[in-house]
C-alpha cells in the first residue's frame, strides 16, 4: 500500500529511536555478553548483521533458542506516550507509518508485538531479513548500499530506501497501467507470512495489512 499522492509517510529508525535500546546488542547483553567482543570483531571483517548472524549461532550452539530471544526482546518498552501517539496514527486517513532499520524482522516483530503496536500501525517494515533455520534464528543483510553510501551501514542505505520508495509511489500513481503491472511480490507479503526457511529473497520489505 504507497497510499494516495496526499498521503504523508512517517519514518522511523528503531533501535535507540522507537526504542531505548540497540535491540542487537541487548540479546547478546542479557544471554552471553562475553560474546560481544566477538560481535565487534567481526563486524569489522563481515559486516555487522553477518557478524549478528554468527554470534547467533553461538548463543544457539549454547541451548539458547529462538524462544529465549523472544523472552528477553520482550522486555523492551516503547515509550507509552510515544506508543500511544503511534496508535493514534491508524485513526488519521492521510497518515502512514514505517520503520526502516538496520535491525531484523523477528526482533522487530517481536517487539512491535510486546507493546500493542503490531496492528495496523506500520504498514511497512524495510530490515535485514530473518528466518528460522531447525529453530536457529538467521539474519541475512539487507542489501542495497554496497559501501557506496558511507553514511550508512554497508549493508543498507536508509536514504536509498526512501528515495526508492518515492520512485516507485511516483511510477504508480503516474499510470494505472504502471501501477497494475507495478505490483511485485514484496508489496503484497504480509507480516505474517515471512518465510521460515532458508530460500529467501536477498532484501525484504514488508506491507502490514
Ligand atoms: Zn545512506
Amino acid at each position: 500500500m504507497e497510499g494516495s499522492a496526499d498521503t504523508t509517510w512517517l519514518v522511523f529508525d528503531f533501535d535507540n529511536t522507537l526504542i531505548d535500546e540497540n535491540s542487537d546488542y541487548f540479546v547478546f547483553e542479557r544471554l552471553g555478553s562475553d560474546i560481544l567482543d566477538t560481535l565487534r570483531d567481526r563486524t569489522r571483517s563481515v559486516g555487522f548483521t553477518q557478524a549478528v548472524d554468527e554470534c547467533l549461532a553461538i548463543l544457539w550452539n549454547r541451548g539458547i533458542s529462538v524462544h529465549d530471544l523472544r523472552k528477553e526482546l520482550g522486555n523492551i518498552s516503547v515509550n507509552a506516550k510515544l506508543a500511544g501517539a503511534l496508535l493514534q496514527t491508524r485513526s488519521v486517513v492521510s497518515e502512514r507509518c514505517m520503520i526502516v532499520s538496520d535491525a531484523n524482522t523477528e526482533y522487530i516483530r517481536t517487539i512491535l508485538k510486546r507493546n500493542g503496536l503490531d496492528d495496523g500501525v506500520f504498514e511497512r517494515i524495510v530490515t535485514n531479513p530473518s528466518f528460522l533455520e531447525s529453530d536457529r534464528l538467521r539474519v541475512k543483510p539487507f542489501d542495497n548500499n554496497n559501501g557506496t553510501c558511507r553514511r550508512c551501514p554497508e549493508n543498507l542505505c536508509k536514504g536509498r530506501v526512501i528515495e526508492d520508495f518515492r520512485e516507485k509511489r511516483n511510477e504508480l500513481s503516474a499510470s494505472a497501467a504502471v501501477k497494475a503491472a507495478g505490483l511485485e511480490p514484496w508489496i503484497d507479503r504480509g507480516l505474517n507470512q515471512l518465510p521460515t526457511d532458508t530460500a529467501i529473497a536477498e532484501s525484504v520489505e514488508l506491507d502490514i495489512q
